[in-house]
């Protein structure tokens, strides 16, 4: 039998279909059910954040918080380029200029030390990407955000059960956003959620969550009849898909440590070959918990990359390598403009490439991956 080791398998525990047939049994399977509510909860006590809205994605969880901000035509939102489109595509929606920065190496997260000199008169907000589960500089980021007024988006779509500085990440930021898509640690298939920070936007969240009307308050019998209060759209997942998440969200712990346990094999398997300079490994800074989101090796240049990514997919494995740099795409010349050099965010983005990370990889396919790596490198 041939080996094939896919880079990515959705999580899944068994759990997941007992959960799904009890919402139909519940006869709600529409947004906001038993599964939705406990989900938000659950978060909301791992967190510690005010308030946690479970969105169909993290890309709508983003809209929301660009929408809540009032971002509009004009505005000016800070971001990394080497990120997920969505990441610039919420406050883009709104007509606002996507301002690109430049990356840090070790980490591949927005260089803080060159946000500042990004800010203009225009400029509304920040919207660091904590890459990999790891981590971005938030006290030095939400000390910049506070000395010119701005507000900070956190994607943390790949953050859940990080932390800084032992304080979850997406909870920093005026509003955090996590994704629970299937290629996320935890998911519900498509997904996400909002998490906000600051009281004063739960109210309007909500509205504008539900189309534009106070249901939520009316679901709580706060109100006898729901009306239109605002501009609204449709941000709720149905209870189906949070029933999935709530599965996992019961064995996050284990989900989380089942993946450590390889990102930490491959690190140990990886390290000979980092100590003679050959490749480079992810780096995770002394006052971050990251969550083993992904493991990442980098070559010594793109041209050494294609070779590795062909000579492991012709050993059965599937490796990834990750986003091309937004300033440089289509989308990005429209609606965006680099601030300052690219001195990492397009030469470290061509030399990282994935390898394959999910809850039951085995430690035999992750031995044999990393083996293959070595074997490259002889
Ligand atoms: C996955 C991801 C997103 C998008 O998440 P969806 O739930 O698919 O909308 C956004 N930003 C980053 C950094 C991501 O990794």
């Amino acid at each position: 039998m041939s080996i094939k080791i896919n880079f990515n398998v959705p999580p899944y525990t068994g759990k997941e279909v007992d959960y799904m047939k009890e919402a139909i049994e519940n006869q709600k399977i529409c947004g906001d059910g038993p599964f939705t509510r406990k989900c938000g909860k659950w978060i909301e006590e791992q967190t510690g954040t005010a308030r946690c809205l479970l969105t169909p994605s993290c890309t709508q969880a983003t809209e929301l918080a660009a929408l809540l901000l009032d971002i509009k035509e004009g505005d000016e939102v800070i971001l990394p380029s080497y990120t997920f489109v969505s990441t610039a595509d919420a406050f883009v929606l709104r007509g606002a200029r996507a301002v690109f920065v430049d990356i840090r190496p070790d980490t591949m997260n927005i260089d803080e030390t060159l946000i500042e000199d990004a800010i203009t008169e225009k400029t509304r907000a920040i919207a660091p990407v904590h890459y990999a589960g790891v981590s971005c500089e938030m006290d030095e980021i939400m000390e910049i955000a506070k000395k010119h007024h701005l507000a900070v988006v956190e994607d943390a779509a790949q953050g859940i059960m990080a932390s800084y500085k032992g304080k979850a990440l997406g909870t920093f930021g005026e509003f955090g956003c996590f994704s629970f898509h299937e290629t996320k640690n935890l998911s519900m298939g498509e997904g996400g959620a909002l998490l906000i920070r600051d009281e004063k936007y739960i109210e309007d969240a909500e509205i504008i969550r539900e189309k534009g009307t106070d249901r939520s308050k009316y679901h709580r019998g706060q109100v006898d009849k729901y009306r239109w209060q605002n501009y609204g759209s449709s941000y709720l997942p149905s209870d189906m898909n949070a029933a999935y998440l709530y599965a996992q969200l019961e064995l996050a712990e284990e989900i989380t440590q089942a993946r450590m346990d390889r990102w930490n094999q491959y690190k140990e398997l990886l390290s000979p070959l980092a100590e003679e300079g050959k490749i480079e490994l992810p780096y995770i800074p002394g006052h971050c918990v990251h969550n083993a989101h992904m493991f990442y090796i980098k070559t010594k240049d793109l041209d050494e990359r294609c070779r590795l990514d062909a000579f492991l997919k012709e050993k059965g494995i599937l490796p990834a390598s990750h986003y091309v740099p937004l300033h440089s795409a289509p989308a990005g010349l429209k609606f965006g403009r680099f601030h300052g050099e690219d001195k990492y965010t397009t030469k470290e983005s061509e030399r990282l490439l994935r390898l394959p990370l999910f809850y039951k990889l085995t430690a035999d396919e992750a031995e044999y991956v990393a083996e293959q790596v070595r074997a490259f490198y002889r």
